[in-house]
């Protein structure tokens, strides 16, 4: 994660980027490809793909940073790729430029109603084409780069409480449609106020930091998500999971976290930085929201730390 120093610069200059920016190619003719190909491949890694079919499939396995497109192509056109690539939202983001023979003001409107963010006439002019492309990938990098930072809590790198909140709403409504139960696990650090008095501040943003590592390598399910809910409080959204199951794995991040055995010589319940957790679950419907199952899992946390600490609260 960039340091707050350098961001400014870093919007800038991308010099954050750890790999080439992705172009891919679409186009039935592979002669266009070609040319295409031998303007960017210096500094860019370009894929290709001669169909829409081919296209569309490419980007949901591997998006894209900008997608240069044909508009005549047989089967599916780029126009109707295009308007495909937009209505799917883990595609939505990636830009569209694309590439034609026919220059006339009315496939031009109608490519750029399509959602396309450019049109480019053939046969290319390498400096034009190369300019348009720098321009519309150095926009969508900064717009990567600034809903990572809106999203990520600087000092561990985990999903912050606006993600978090976004993924809640989610998957809410998932579990809402499949009447799957929704799990909430309330984390909180033991007497972490006598940790930073020992230790030091700095010392505390370490042990937080190596919490939120163990926290984040423990949990295995793709959908599950932690994410830094306060100063040391951490909360964790387990999508499809009953009570027990959770109330597992919240004994699962108790041990993981003694497993490291962090020195805490002031604690009240241990020689070792311990935790506390409060677990909540429940079929979402109409009568409950989000915010009565944190608050249920808070409930819970707060009997955890009134029976003794370390340990799970459900
Ligand atoms: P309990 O066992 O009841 O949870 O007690 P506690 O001391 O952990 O809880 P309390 O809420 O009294 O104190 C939380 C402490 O967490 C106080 C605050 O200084 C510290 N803290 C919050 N955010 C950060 C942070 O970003 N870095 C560091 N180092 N400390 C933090
Ligand atoms: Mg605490
Ligand atoms: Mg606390």
């Amino acid at each position: 994660m960039p340091n707050k120093k350098s961001l400014a610069s870093l919007i800038d200059n991308l010099e954050f980027l750890a790999h080439r920016p992705r172009i891919l190619v679409v186009d039935d003719q592979v002669i266009n490809i070609q040319a295409l190909y031998q303007i960017f491949a210096k500094d860019h890694e370009v894929f290709m793909a001669t169909s829409g079919q081919n296209a569309l499939d490419f980007c949901k396995k591997t998006p894209p940073d900008l997608i240069l497109l044909d508009v005549m192509m047989p089967d599916m056109d780029g126009l109707e790729v295009c308007a495909r690539l937009k209505q799917d939202e883990y595609t939505a983001d990636i830009p569209v430029l694309f590439v034609t023979a026919q220059n006339d003001a009315n496939q031009e409107s109608r490519a750029l109603m399509a959602g396309g963010m450019d049109f480019i006439s053939k046969p290319v002019n390498p400096d034009v084409v190369r300019a348009r492309v720098r321009t519309h990938i150095t926009l969508k990098l900064q717009r990567d780069l600034l809903k990572k930072l809106v999203f990520t809590d600087p000092l561990t790198g985990l999903a912050n409480r606006r993600s978090f909140d976004q993924a809640i709403a989610k998957e809410w409504r998932h579990c809402q449609r499949n009447s799957k139960s929704l799990a909430v696990l309330m984390i909180d650090i033991d007497c972490f106020k006598q940790y930073n008095d020992t230790y030091g501040h700095q010392q505390g943003d370490t042990c937080l930091t190596v919490v939120a590592n163990c926290l984040q390598t423990s949990l295995g399910r793709p959908h599950d998500v932690v994410a830094r809910y306060g100063g040391e409080e951490f909360i964790c959204l387990m999508p499809e999971c009953e009570l027990a199951g959770a109330i597992t794995k919240a004994n699962a991040l108790l041990r993981s976290i003694t497993d490291q055995t962090i020195p805490h010589s002031t604690s009240r319940v241990s020689d070792i930085v311990t935790l506390s957790i409060g677990v909540a679950a429940v079929i979402p419907n109409e009568q409950h929201n989000t915010a009565d199952l944190i608050a249920k899992a808070d409930q819970k946390l707060y009997e955890a730390k009134q029976a003794g600490r370390n340990r799970v609260g459900a």
